[in-house]
């Protein structure tokens, strides 16, 4: 258990007063759940990050969301009004694009939208899309396009034994209308039909937490993640040694603590109550 940075005879635990976020100099936020709801900005999201921005604070935002490029993604969050720019933006494909680097793969069959496999082009890989061609790997992504032949194209090579990767494990992903299917979800039935799984990446992997600090150029405890997941946000934050601050504007609920295995640092009802904890500290004005 973390220590209170508070006086020892405050009966309010640190979950509550926020005392963790005094040391923070830089913050990377969710998005579903976090920052905005399909179409609707959260309570506060707008006026926290417009003060982080004024203030010349390092944020950015990380989603495992790989359904969508890093143009529509930046597009989508200017349509909202909020500060957007491709260095403040890191997705679960950024951090797949770097595997495969690392990995020396260069032609993914990919399981994706047609916009995101023109990022992949983009970036100087060579997916396979043609039964012809000979792929080296196997990339899941939150394919909202995907069809049955692709699911067993994709099955057929990982039987026969290619790297597998998949960009995040959230089995849903949430809408205003409820959840709906996600990458996890397909690696389940891809793990039903060939009894393999992938090399996950995106949160709560040490591959997205390494490639936050990485952009914001900070040490991990004088960042804060902001998520509305214990499992995935709250899990990575934890473990990779940042400020752990949980948001209750999407999926947790305060009633979801006490089984969490995933303890955040700080509790906040919206990015409102985030924004003013920041100003009570003296990080923001
Ligand atoms: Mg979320």
């Amino acid at each position: 258990m973390r220590p209170t940075d508070g006086s020892t005879q405050d009966p309010m635990p640190a979950a509550h007063t926020g005392g963790h976020l005094a040391a923070v100099t830089g913050l990377a936020f969710d998005l579903d759940g976090t920052v905005y709801l399909g179409e609707r900005l959260l309570p506060g999201s707008l006026d926290l990050l417009d003060a982080l921005a004024s203030a010349g604070l390092p944020f950015l935002f990380a989603t495992n969301n790989s359904s969508k490029s890093a143009e529509e993604y930046l597009e989508r969050l200017r349509a909202m009004g909020l500060p957007a720019e491709r260095e403040r933006l890191l997705t679960s494909n950024d951090v797949a694009i770097a595997r495969l680097r690392e990995l020396g793969l260069q032609r993914p069959y990919l399981v994706a939208t047609p916009t995101v496999v023109a990022t992949y082009r983009s970036h100087g890989f060579a997916p396979v899309e043609d039964d012809a061609d000979a792929p080296d790997c196997v990339l899941l992504t939150f394919d909202t396009t995907l069809t049955y032949a692709k699911l067993r194209r994709a099955s057929d090579l990982v039987r026969a034994g290619l790297p597998y990767l998949a960009t995040h494990p959230d089995t849903v992903c949430p809408t205003p209308e409820g959840p709906i299917p996600d990458c996890g979800a397909f690696i389940a039935l891809l793990a039903e039909a060939t009894g393999a799984r992938p090399e996950v990446l995106g949160k709560p992997q040490p591959s997205m937490a390494v490639a936050i600090e990485a952009r914001l150029g900070l040490p991990a405890d004088r960042i804060a993640f902001v998520g509305d997941r214990l499992y995935t946000d709250v899990r990575m934050a934890v473990e990779h040694g940042f400020v752990a601050v949980l948001t209750l504007t999407g999926e947790a609920q305060r009633g979801d603590l006490p089984t969490s295995p995933h303890q955040p640092d700080v509790i906040v009802a919206s990015l409102a109550e985030l924004h003013a904890l920041l100003r009570g500290h003296g990080t923001l004005p």
